[in-house]
């Protein structure tokens, strides 16, 4: 019987775990902080059908009960090194294959000062939207319920300025989900997404984007905002472009939502980077993305999900899954 180490206890990782163990391999999973799952038990509902992201999560920590996956939160990897025996060492255990599965952490608004993240208090993430959508309490700077919102898409994401050239996949659907969800919370508010392109590209996303504008009366401004800042009474005052009119806008909006993108996380650049593995970004680097897209240029290191590139949960599952079957299959 193998003994495998994953590091990262997101979607992959866990469904990693489960298929191993399924074919009486014995897992370690370690997880950094004290609870698997981190970016989903902070959503309230996932797109593109709002399934209950707890019960979500729930499902997916129920595949980690098995006798023969032991799970260490609170653990950070202080070492990860190939053995002299073609094993791996993690934190002075050893293993005969090793998933990196460390998965990805959300743009931090504040380095596009521009956009006053952090300064004026009507301005928030879309991290912390989701939040308010968890307590299913929206509230402008002053505590009170907006009467007008506006999603700004391509927060640190197709943005020469902060580096991060690609999309990140994800968020044009978030910010229409997030919508939706702001709708039937707040019937009465003007709600408007400021878009450079929108990427409805996945299943349903397309339906969910015309449901947006025909059931829910949410509207789409393509434009990017070139400025945000607070007025005297806690609003937000944007500068921005409305581009197929081909004309400068100006609005003032009592919350300004900013779709922050996807980075590779802090351990995945660390690990990636310490292994030599450290593709484009700082995200780690599959053998060949369309053929060989579990192993790594070190025999027994894997890599799955987003710590390679943005993905959906969706994908994540699948990749997990799919790195499994690569690790068992050699060994
Ligand atoms: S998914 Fe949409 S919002 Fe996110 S980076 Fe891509 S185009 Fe921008």
């Amino acid at each position: 019987m193998n003994k495998f180490a994953i590091i990262g206890t997101g979607p992959a990782g866990i469904e990693a775990a489960a298929t191993l163990a399924a074919h009486h391999n014995e897992v370690d999973i370690y997880e950094q902080e004290n609870a698997p799952l981190g970016n989903i038990r902070d959503k309230a509902f996932l797109f593109p059908n709002f399934a209950d992201a707890d019960e979500v999560a729930g499902r997916l920590l129920a595949r980690l009960d098995h006798p023969l996956i032991h799970l260490y939160t609170d653990k950070g990897i202080d070492q990860l090194e190939e053995t002299p025996d073609g094993g791996w060492s993690v934190n002075g255990n050893t293993y005969s294959r090793v998933l990196l599965a460390t998965g990805y952490r959300t743009f931090d608004a504040g380095r596009k000062e521009e956009l006053g993240y952090g300064i004026y208090r009507g301005i928030r993430s879309s991290l912390e939207m989701e939040q308010m959508l968890r307590e299913q309490k929206i509230t402008n700077a002053n505590g009170d319920k907006p009467q007008r919102i506006v999603f700004l898409q391509c927060v640190g994401s197709r943005d020469e300025k902060t580096g991060n050239l690609y999309c990140s996949k994800l968020c044009c659907v978030t910010a229409v989900k997030q919508a939706i969800e702001t709708r039937k919370l707040l019937p009465d508010a003007e709600i408007f997404i400021f878009y450079m392109d929108l990427r409805m590209w996945g299943q349903h996303y397309e339906e969910l984007y015309r449901q947006a504008q025909q059931e829910y009366g949410i509207r789409f401004v393509r434009g990017r905002i070139s400025e945000a800042g607070g007025t005297y009474d806690g609003r937000v005052q944007i500068k921005s472009e409305d581009t197929l009119m081909g004309l400068p806008l100006k609005i003032t909006t009592d919350l300004l939502v900013l779709m922050v993108g996807m980075e590779p996380s802090e351990g995945t650049r660390r690990l990636a980077g310490q292994c030599h593995i450290c593709g484009d970004y700082g995200f780690a680097q599959s053998i060949d993305p369309h053929t060989d897209d579990n192993r790594t240029a070190h025999r027994g290191l894997y890599v799955a999900g987003a710590c390679k590139r943005p993905m959906t949960l969706t994908d994540a599952i699948a990749d997990g899954r799919s790195a499994a079957v690569v690790m068992l299959a050699e060994g």
